[in-house]
């Protein structure tokens, strides 16, 4: 086994991730999507929630996500909720449930809270033409406050293939400022495999594209796990990724094989994915060039520049935590808008129908299309903030959430405690004046430091619906 590389940041000691390393939740949610429930949140407490926190906090700025479920073609890997089709006809009729669902919410919400952010995800948003984007962003502008200036935080994840001339023009000009590609290898080996071929000069030109149009930051994805990856093959992906494309940020997931659950992954052959220890050493080089190249680690997964928003963010302990991954926005509701997607309002959780045609029938009576959600109790909001302040700030002051939430944090989270001594002792944390802090080596495994702190987990003792941390 080699020596563990030795950062400043972060650590991978694989010593400690093949003992911690089992299945747990990323966290973009406490209590997780797994325990929502139909019987607990429906239209009419959706509705509700809403109006409870307009009374309370009229003003409260909006973030919304916007779910474009469509792609041309399977990517094998692929765990999102999408639908392949090479009939572009179904986008339009999408839309037009969508443009019904955006007038309920704008009704609702009222058109006084500014958006301050905004992201369209998929699927492949930009597998929309021209006019139908520009007609989605009228129909949010008609019914919510976009912020005009360009200093709200409007995010778009493009797929390069998927990149028609002046689409990333009409972007911009629409209000998008922050721009997100999916890249995951540019080993054409791989990608064969995974049935994503992107040439890499495709990538160039879309990212000097987006460049030269005006986006302000430019995020990467890529995938370490995949098929025919070995540690020399992802090395050389990633040092040509920063070389040629020169990121803000980077996000580096970890493929999760689980043929049983997902009918298209399996179509990738077990015998081809790099095994346990070829990943690790991934990570470990992934890590290590990145940080020569004077990248920061944010957290699960995601890298940033110095100078990135989310990096100083995290630097100064503002970071937070949501659906859309890590973001610099607190006290902001998020509204999912289309098929599957998930908001969060108030103390709430709500989740729109997971079918397109179901989704498509229920907006079309003219109603809510949410199913299923939670409304969080007392205890859900304390473990919620805990939850997130480890995943963000890799630090828990027990006197902040004392004062926050009128406890005794040894009293209250005595049973959590109790699961800590062991980690300290590896080096996962220590703890120490009432104070959590995550190791360099923790920081990897922090959704598993996390699960001693998650209620439901711990009652459940079942987390092999989650994936695995590394
Ligand atoms: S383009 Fe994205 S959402 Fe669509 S199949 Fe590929 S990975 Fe999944």
């Amino acid at each position: 086994m080699s020596k563990p590389h030795i950062s400043q940041e972060v650590l991978v000691d694989r010593g400690l991730i093949n003992k911690y390393n089992r299945a747990a939740p990323r966290y973009t949610s406490y209590p997780t999507a797994p325990y929502f429930k139909e019987e607990l949140v429906d239209r009419e407490i959706y509705k509700n929630e809403v109006q409870r926190i307009a009374k309370v906090d009229p003003k409260r700025p909006l973030s919304l996500y916007v779910h474009i479920p469509f792609c041309q073609q399977e990517c094998y890997y692929c765990g999102c909720m999408r639908m392949i089709t090479k009939d572009r006809e179904r986008a339009g009729v999408y839309l037009e449930s969508l443009y019904q669902e955006i007038d309920i919410l704008g009704e609702l919400f009222g058109r006084n809270k500014p958006v301050v952010q905004l992201h369209f995800g998929g699927g492949t948003p930009t597998y929309l033409n021209n006019q139908q984007l520009q007609q989605l962003l009228d129909k949010i502008g008609e019914n919510f406050l976009l912020l005009d200036d360009d200093s709200g935080d409007y995010s778009i994840e493009v797929d390069p293939r998927e990149v028609s001339d002046g689409k990333l023009a009409l972007l911009r000009k629409l209000g998008f400022n922050r721009i997100s590609f999916g890249i995951q290898d540019i080993n054409p080996k791989v990608q064969e495999a995974v049935n994503r071929v992107q040439p890499l000069e495709m990538d160039i030109r879309v990212v000097k594209e987006a460049r030269e149009v005006g986006f302000k930051s430019v995020n990467i994805d890529l995938i370490y796990g995949l098929p025919h990856q070995t540690a020399t093959s992802f090395a050389n992906t990633l040092k040509t990724v920063l070389a040629e494309l020169d990121p803000d940020r980077l996000a580096i997931f970890n493929f999760a094989h689980l043929p049983e659950l997902l009918k298209n992954q399996r179509k990738i052959a077990a015998d081809h994915l790099p095994p346990p220890d070829e990943k690790l050493q991934i990570l470990e080089e992934s890590i290590q060039i990145l940080e020569e190249r004077g990248y920061v680690y944010i957290g699960m997964d995601h890298f940033g520049k110095p100078q990135d928003e989310l990096t100083i963010a995290q630097k100064e302990g503002k970071l937070h935590r949501n659906f859309q991954g890590y973001t610099t926005h607190a006290e902001c509701d998020l509204v999912g808008m289309g098929v599957s997607s998930i908001s969060q309002i108030g103390d709430m959780y709500a989740q729109n129908l997971k079918k397109v045609h179901n989704y498509q029938d229920e907006v079309k009576t003219g109603v809510l299309p949410v199913f299923r959600g939670l409304i969080m109790s007392a205890d859900d909001r304390i473990r919620h903030t805990v939850i997130m302040k480890l995943m963000c700030d890799f630090r828990l002051d027990f006197a902040a959430i004392e004062s926050q939430f009128s406890l005794v944090f040894e009293e209250y989270f005595a049973d959590a405690l109790k699961q800590l001594p062991p980690m300290e002792a590896d080096g996962l944390l220590t703890v120490k004046d009432r104070i959590i802090q995550v190791s360099p080596a923790g920081k990897v495994l922090i959704r598993n430091i996390c699960t001693a702190f998650d209620w439901y987990l711990q009652q459940s003792q079942n987390s092999n619906r989650f994936s695995q941390a590394i």
